[in-house]
């Protein structure tokens, strides 16, 4: 049991992602450097074989269990793109994936995980009913819960984005991080900050739901109402009982960005447009934030993560056709 996240588990985590995750590239944006005044640079999580960086963090729990732990299998209770990496990493390691989802969960999203081999359970009406259901698996069969966000493994995993970042530009200064469940904005600011306690942390969520943010302004965590956003990646709860990811945002975080539906549209077409990459609106919050021109201090080296790239294909035509004849 890790009590804390250490720089040594982030460096653990990317030996052990070796051979099952790829490098992703962190490439210059020519249009955002030009409109910042400054070198703007794009980490591409949307390349991996899911389309998300959550491939980062299941991959390192999953890969950490004991040989026991394996043969028993896992199991969790989200059908984005945590879901997705579970059923992944699960299929190439070779072991058992029960992913637990409500009735209500579309078929689209159903078929896609068990194409990568995982089970499905279908429980009750809601995502706590689902989550709860895991959790009973856990405890009657022996079945790991491989949490989404806050597990000390999870967001080590997740911070080997920010190694990869420095190796190739060791100057940012500001970096803009999505943030929902927080394992992200963590292991990233965890990796940022050792090397450089001055670099400027951004964190980016939509107006609609912004669970950590509100619970960041009354300093313990919320539950939310959901409301339909573009950044459906980005919607949840932290957890009552967050134990890892509420404080350590709290204390990388520097500054946080709220941005609009709207926002979040051009974020997605301007990506499209100009770097020719389908991503998600979870994904594109970041370029929203830089071309909303709300960031208030501006570095010279900034960067941003490109999350994932699963996003409904009517749902990016749309946008796109809305854009165009804008
Ligand atoms: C999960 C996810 C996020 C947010 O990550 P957290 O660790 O939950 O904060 C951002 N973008 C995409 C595409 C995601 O799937």
């Amino acid at each position: 049991l890790l009590l804390r996240v250490e720089m040594r588990h982030v460096l653990e985590a990317k030996k052990r992602l070796d051979g099952l995750v790829r490098e992703t590239p962190f490439i210059n944006s020519p249009v955002l450097s030009e409109k910042m005044g400054a070198s703007v640079y794009l980490k591409l999580e949307n390349m991996h074989p899911i389309g998300a960086f959550k491939i980062r963090g299941a991959a390192n729990k999953m890969l950490s269990l004991t040989e026991y732990e394996k043969k028993r299998g896992v199991t969790t209770f989200s059908t984005g793109n945590h879901g997705l990496a579970v059923a992944y990493v699960a299929k190439h390691i070779g072991i058992k994936a029960v992913i637990c989802i409500s009735n209500r969960v579309p078929d689209a999203k159903v078929e896609r995980i068990q194409s990568l081999g995982a089970e499905i359970k279908k429980v009750g009406n809601s995502q706590d009913e689902a989550e709860s259901y895991a959790y009973q698996l856990e405890k009657d069969y022996g079945l790991t819960v491989i949490k989404p966000f806050d597990d000390p493994y999870v967001i080590a995993g997740q911070g080997t984005i920010a190694l990869e970042m420095m190796g190739h530009v060791p100057y940012l200064d500001t970096v803009i991080v999505q943030v929902s469940g927080g394992g992200l904005f963590s292991g990233i600011g965890l990796v940022l900050k050792h090397y450089n306690p001055n670099i400027r942390l951004i964190g980016v969520a939509m107006e609609n739901s912004a669970v950590m943010y509100k619970s960041l302004q009354v300093n313990h965590p919320v539950v939310l109402e959901e409301k339909e956003t573009l950044a459906d990646s980005l919607l949840g709860g932290i957890g009552l009982h967050n134990e890892y990811t509420f404080s350590m945002v709290k204390q990388y975080i520097d500054d946080f960005i709220l941005v609009s539906e709207a926002e979040i549209k051009e974020g997605m077409a301007f990506i499209a447009d100009q770097h020719r990459f389908i991503v998600e609106g979870a994904a594109a919050t970041g370029v929203a934030a830089i071309l909303s021109n709300k960031l208030k201090i501006k570095g010279s080296h900034i960067g941003t993560v490109i999350t994932g790239n699963n996003v409904d294909t009517a749902v990016i035509t749309k946008i796109l056709q809305e854009w165009i004849h804008a």
